[in-house]
């Protein structure tokens, strides 16, 4: 069979979706060209949280390389698709000329619908891009700061007065944002809070009016408490550079309108003269995915552009990601079905559930048309989802990118856990604790190297008492007993195993609990022997003396490379997790005192990067993650062809 050419137009959800679907089924027998004007996948559902500063651009912005680096057969091309021939089957972009394909998907998303209302395309802001949401975020430092600096009242009323147009989803988010920075910008501006206006207009009589009316109440509530003025009844007819005007009543003065009344089709697809919903500027699609009209031809178009009548409901599919991942579905399955001639697949949309972030602390959540969530429970309903979409695309690094921007490293405090997981201090302060651990280590493993010799003579290491000797010093009573079954056991091994005990056996009689030691008492071990739950792996891992002396001279030898690594500061994080591991073993070991507890508490301070202060890791970690990333992903780059 030769390889047939998938076209995928655009790279947002449906697209991502699409090509990882047809890349990972399809392996040797096509080539996957993703075609986006950006080198980047957009995750739009984090748009207002860019505009409105929270997280930088980065949070949303998925560099198309990182996520295709592993899939041989998807190239990328970064260009805008301005033409379909369907009959020659052929695309046409701007920068590229024409290309070839087999097959076509088509998902270059939405656009905002601005309802005819005039000024909103010259005097509005939308929120459907990564231009809109850095637009909107520049365009609010710059208003504060000339509101601060404007001495007429009502001008600075105005400026002072952000105003959000629609109550669904997109304009709730922002307007949550918002209550959010208009703290943060307040106090950088040295502006009284007060002085700020937050409004939501909206023509009909209530908010949200897709969401479970309880929750959408609580939403209000939420609002009313946290100043925002609910415009509802209220229609905006015209939108100028100072103010909006509300159909039957008084102009409402602002220099911010943020546009997000509702979404249609992106409106470029018309020069693709395909067939149109009759509303909603959407490509009619069949239940297969296929564009209705050219079914023969290998069209299919999914995400938010597209426009499938559900059969369940009579309704177009919505235009939120569940829909835009499940339409790609079909979409790239029917085309596997079309190269191998099996059966194809028809549309049956099934969604979980929908939640709203009203700001970084609060939001609502409806799931499984059942479950009713609201706060702290809600949004971190919201931050697992994002996880899972991260994982399901296969992208660790944005994982990663995720939970640092929105829950470890956040500013002002704008995080689910109220800042409390991203307070960032100076690693100068954790230094001399790192090197004092260092030291502890090195002087917990010195005489497992040096035995009954001299420290200071290397060449009386590794004798009796050390851990390099045939003696064996875990303390596991399962040793012994295999050393006695086996015939040719020799009786100094023998011995030295009787003599190997717990450390609680040795101290049972006096050993006294304490956090600290005090003198005269005898330390108590945490754990007295091993727990019989976990006996049978330690038994796996350790079953007999070869192993166990093997593992003895092992420990010995990580300790020191442990130790060391921490006093110099190279792979700081790395050898404290170790550490606090090593020291959960020796727990469960009944190796443990409990006045060395605190070995865990620094082991975990010591995550923190202190090896970048007066450590190696400062030159280490940014030479290794420049190479090791640019081996794993390759380069990335802002136009890719
Ligand atoms: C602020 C905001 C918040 C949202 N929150 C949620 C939410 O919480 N839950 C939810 O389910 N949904 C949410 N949505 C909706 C959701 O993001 C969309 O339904 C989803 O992104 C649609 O995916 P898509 O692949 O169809 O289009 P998109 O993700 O919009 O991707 C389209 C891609 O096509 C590219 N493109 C466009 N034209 C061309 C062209 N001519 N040539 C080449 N490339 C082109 C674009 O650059 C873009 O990358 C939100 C949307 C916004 C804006």
């Amino acid at each position: 069979m030769s390889k047939k050419r998938i076209a995928v137009i655009g790279a947002g959800i449906a697209d991502v979706k699409a090509a990882k679907t047809l890349s990972k089924k399809l392996k040797n027998d096509a080539e996957i060209l993703l075609i986006d004007k950006h080198s980047y996948h957009t995750m739009m559902t984090q748009l207002h949280e860019v505009a409105a500063g929270r997280v930088p651009f980065t949070n949303a912005q998925y560099d198309l390389q990182k996520l295709f680096a592993h899939q041989k057969n998807v190239q990328l091309l970064t260009d805008e698709v301005i033409g379909l021939d369907k009959a020659a089957k052929q695309i046409t972009t701007k920068y590229n000329g024409v290309i070839t394909y087999d097959y076509v998907i088509i998902a270059i998303g939405g656009e905002p619908n601005d309802f005819g209302v005039s000024g909103v395309k010259a005097h509005g802001f939308t929120l459907w891009s990564m231009e809109d949401a850095l637009k909107i975020r520049r365009h609010l430092e710059k208003t504060v700061e000339q509101a601060a600096l404007e001495h007429d009242d009502d001008k600075r009323k105005a400026l002072l007065n952000f105003v959000v147009a629609g109550s669904g989803f997109t304009g709730i988010e922002m307007i949550g944002e918002l209550i959010d920075w208009r703290r943060i910008a307040a106090r950088e501006y040295k502006l009284d809070e007060s002085e700020f206006t937050l409004s939501v207009v909206e023509m009909m009589p209530t908010i949200l009016n897709t969401l479970d009316r309880q929750d959408a109440d609580k939403v209000v509530k939420y609002l009313t408490k946290h100043h925002v003025n609910l415009l509802l009844n209220h229609a905006i007819t015209e939108v100028a550079a100072d103010h909006v005007k509300i159909k039957d009543g008084e102009n409402v003065p602002t220099h911010t309108l943020i546009w997000t009344t509702g979404v249609q089709g992106n409106t470029q697809a018309t020069s693709y003269g395909l067939e149109k919903t009759e509303r909603g500027e959407r490509l009619t699609a069949n239940a297969y995915m296929e564009a209705v009209g050219f079914e023969a031809l290998g069209i299919y178009v999914a995400g938010d552009v597209s426009g499938y009548t559900e059969k369940e409901t009579g309704r177009p599919t919505p235009q939120i990601v569940e829909a835009a991942e499940q339409t790609a579905h079909i979409a790239s399955l029917n085309i596997i079905a079309d190269i191998k001639g099996t059966e194809k697949h028809t549309y049956v949309g099934s969604y979980k559930g929908t939640m709203v972030s009203v700001g970084a602390k609060w939001g609502v959540a409806e799931l499984f048309g059942k479950v009713h969530l609201s706060g702290f429970f809600a949004m971190a309903v919201k931050h697992l989802i994002f996880i899972m979409y991260t994982l399901q695309i296969g992208s660790l690094w944005y994982m990663f990118t995720y939970l640092k921007n929105e829950i470890f490293h956040t500013e002002h405090e704008r995080n689910l856990f109220r800042g409390h997981t991203s307070r960032l201090g100076n690693v100068l302060w954790s230094v001399p604790l790192r090197i004092f651990y260092g030291l502890v280590w090195l002087v917990e493993a010195t005489p497992k190297w040096v035995g009954d010799g001299k420290l200071w003579d290397p060449t009386t290491w590794f004798g009796k008492g050390s851990w390099f000797t045939n003696d064996i010093h875990l303390p596991f009573k399962w040793l012994k007993e295999t050393a006695d079954a086996a015939a040719g056991a020799s009786t100094g091994a023998a011995d030295a195993t009787a003599s190997a005990s717990t450390a609680a056996e040795t101290t049972k009689s006096t050993a006294e609990f304490g956090l600290s030691y005090s003198f005269g008492h005898e330390p108590m071990a945490v754990l007295e022997k091993v727990p019989h739950w976990l006996k049978p792996l330690f038994k796996f891992m350790i079953p007999n003396e070869d192993v166990a002396l093997f593992m003895q001279k092992f420990m010995s030898v990580v300790e020191v490379a442990l130790a060391l690594a921490l006093i110099v500061g190279a792979f700081t994080w790395l050898a404290s997790a170790a550490t606090a591991a090593l020291t959960v073993m020796f727990v469960l070991s009944g190796m443990f005192y409990w006045v060395n507890i605190w070995f865990l508490f620094v082991a975990l301070a010591l995550m923190n990067g202190s090896g970048r202060a007066f450590g190696l890791d400062k030159w280490l970690q940014p030479w290794l993650q420049k190479h090791f990333f640019k081996w794993w992903y390759g380069k990335s780059k802002s136009i890719y062809k």
